[in-house]
């Protein structure tokens, strides 16, 4: 797990009076995190399951990894979940389905942090048995598809596959969010190879990295603007967590 040692700030009270989120900020003054992990599902939602193994665990068990490994390379991450919490228990919009609160709670959290991407993970399954490897899912924007090129790419390495990544239009995340923002599929759960690969520590791990370079690579494509954001990198920022 994650140390939570830092002094906890809360980002604007004023933010929180207008937003159905609070979230608390692990710096001052505020600036915008390099990458905030959207982790699926969470609590009473479990997303995909095979063997008992359930999406929402494993989408957890990889975003914190993300979000140390990041965090040890000095960008600024947010993460929308780091616990087996329910995001859509959290929303106001209590007239909308569960599902689209958890996906509204989503992304005010990012639209709210304003991260410089978005990357949401998530596990898939598939009636056909052998379906495996990654599927990347973009937003329709120049930075969305070339961050959605280098996950794949580094993930397609990984998997001995060669697959691209495809167009998010219908998914209401990616019409929604004001920046560049890829869902990642991280493997089949419904794939034996696969299932072996997304439920191992070691593999998780290396997912990971395929996903820290390409990280690395999105920003060397288009680095901070304003170098005075450097003063605060490796800030901490995540949501309320109940
Ligand atoms: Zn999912």
């Amino acid at each position: 797990m994650i140390k939570l040692q830092r002094k906890v700030l809360l980002l604007s009270t004023i933010l929180s009076l207008f937003l159905p989120v609070h979230l608390y900020v692990y710096a001052e003054p505020y600036l915008a995190p390099d990458v905030v992990i959207d982790v699926g599902h969470g609590g009473i939602d479990g997303g995909t399951s095979s063997s008992g193994v359930l999406e929402k665990d494993i989408n957890l068990e990889v975003g914190l990894k993300l979000f140390n490994e990041l965090n040890k390379k000095s960008f600024n991450v947010g993460i929308t979940r780091i616990n087996d919490a329910t995001l859509s228990d959290e929303s106001q919009f209590t007239n909308l389905s569960r599902h689209m609160r958890d996906l509204k709670q989503r992304m005010i959290i990012a639209n709210t942090l304003k991260p410089r991407v978005f990357i949401s993970l998530h596990v898939n399954w598939s009636k056909n048995k052998k379906r495996r490897g990654p599927v990347i899912i973009y937003q329709v924007s120049e930075k969305s598809l070339q961050l959605a090129h280098l996950v794949q790419g580094h993930l397609n390495e990984y998997y001995g596959v060669n697959k691209n990544p495809f167009k998010g239009n219908p998914y209401f995340l990616m019409k929604h969010l004001d920046m560049p923002s890829i869902i990642v599929e991280l493997g089949y759960l419904s794939n034996s190879k696969d299932f072996g690969i997304l439920t191992d520590e070691e593999s998780q791990g290396e997912l990971v990295d395929a996903m820290v370079r390409a990280v690395e690579e999105y920003f060397m494509l288009y680095p901070h603007e304003n170098v005075t954001d450097t003063v605060n990198r490796g800030a901490i920022f995540q949501s309320r967590i109940r």
